[in-house]
């Protein structure tokens, strides 16, 4: 049995620098797996929940203690510090007086999230990520007021939805021209382009933007009061040592998190590499807990397949497994519909499951082991359990 903090440290316990959703569920499964040394978080904000960020945009009045889901009340938080280098396991903190100060731990565990693209010269623009983000967007989408958002994916969409459904006007310009397109099959993303009701969504390429326009490749302009950048994140480790980093900036790790020729280090969540999940809630939540099982010596469960949830529109959307635009789809119709997504030899490799919540459980199942092959014919029938429909090859 692996015991990763020994030999015994100079200082005891684990650090984990971030105190966001990883963070929080890295303390809660710790403490769950009878871990009962000292844990500190060094966080530059407190521990609140980002997806009701872009879902109650313009309802929610306070952050999401994510504590209230994960208990984590056995840690020393440390909030309102940011890291800003790291030598072994020594990490610098800075906090917002501007006093830098150093820690160090027996683990350093680096959980510092992803921060929203934005294309170089985007001045003005605006973005969602956090709380402040989410207050200054409130005050300025007033009813009436035109919001125009640059990409139609998961976020872009939600905001879209919240936006509009509060009264404000709203324009989505997305290259792709259709909602989540370069993730799931047209054929999909045109249902979901349905819901947008007042909605308008413009086909096209963003060349630039200011705080009110976007300019678009082909000269096309499309103005309004306030423009949100949608565009994806990356991770937020650019104070992290470059041999550390996958080209697309994240930590590599392994799937437990411990980053290779660096005893001691450890990084989970958005800003890994080893989150086979993408950069989504239930992988950073999952990553966690593989962290901690490893931290303790404990046998490491399995990643679950990667669950992207969403609400919009009235509609609660869930993608289980692997999405690509290219797979074939197969549609279960009835209380909502599921786009299960198919690849040759009608092997199951994922599905998008729009109000159907067992669905999205029978998916989990089915690809969690092995090779699910679906029967074409009881699998379109809704009526049935997606679980007698699913063979393994
Ligand atoms: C608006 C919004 C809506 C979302 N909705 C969904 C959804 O519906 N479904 C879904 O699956 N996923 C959703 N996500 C993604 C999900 O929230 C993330 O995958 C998840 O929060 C990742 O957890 P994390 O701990 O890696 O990062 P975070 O929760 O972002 O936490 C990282 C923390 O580290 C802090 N930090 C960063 N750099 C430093 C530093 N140098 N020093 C100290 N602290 C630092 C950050 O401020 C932050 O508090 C959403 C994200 C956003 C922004």
């Amino acid at each position: 049995m692996e015991h990763p903090l020994s030999p015994p440290p100079a200082i005891p316990g684990i650090l984990v620098i971030g105190g966001g959703l990883a963070a929080t569920a890295l303390v809660a499964a710790l403490r769950s797996e009878g871990f009962e040394g000292e844990v500190t978080v060094a966080g530059n904000e407190p521990p609140y929940d980002r997806p009701p960020l872009s879902k109650e945009l313009l309802s929610r009045s306070q952050p999401a203690d994510l504590r209230d889901q994960f208990p984590s009340d056995a840690a020393t938080w440390l909030t309102g510090v940011r890291a800003t280098a790291v030598a072994g396991r020594e990490v610098t903190l800075v906090d917002t007086a501007g006093r830098t100060s150093t820690a160090t731990a027996a683990a350093v565990v680096l959980a510092v999230g992803a921060r929203p693209t934005v294309p170089p010269g985007w001045d003005g623009v605006r973005t969602l990520s956090d709380w402040e983000d989410a207050e200054e967007l409130r005050n300025l989408l007033t009813p009436g007021s035109h919001l125009v958002i640059a990409g139609a994916g998961w976020i872009g969409l939600e905001v879209a939805s919240s936006a509009s459904r509060a009264g404000v006007r709203v324009t989505i310009v997305e290259e792709a021209g259709r909602p989540l397109g370069r993730l799931i099959p047209a054929e999909v993303g045109r249902r979901i382009a349905s819901w947008l009701g007042d909605v308008d969504l413009v086909e096209g390429r963003v060349a630039m933007a200011t705080a009110t326009t976007l300019r678009l490749a082909d000269g096309r302009e499309v103005a309004g009061d306030v423009v949100v950048a949608a565009l994806g994140a990356r991770p937020a480790t650019g104070w992290l040592p470059a041999g550390w980093l996958t080209p697309g900036g994240h930590v590599r790790t392994d799937a437990a998190g411990r980053i290779p020729d660096a005893p001691g280090m450890w990084a989970i969540g958005d800003c890994a590499a080893g989150d086979v999940g993408g950069q989504h809630w239930n992988a950073a939540v999952a990553a966690a807990q593989r962290c901690a099982h490893a931290l303790l010596g404990h046998e490491v469960p399995p990643a679950p397949p990667p669950t992207v949830f969403s609400s919009m529109f009235g509609h609660q959307v869930d993608l289980v497994g692997r999405s690509a635009p290219d797979l074939a789809v197969l549609w279960r119709e009835g209380e909502g519909w599921t786009a299960l997504l198919l690849a040759d030899d009608d092997i199951l490799v994922g599905g998008l499951a729009v109000d159907r919540p067992r669905d999205v459980a029978a998916l989990r199942r089915a690809l969690a082991t092995g090779t699910p092959v679906i029967d074409r014919h009881a699998a379109a029938d809704a009526g049935r359990r997606l679980a007698e429909a699913v063979r393994r090859r």
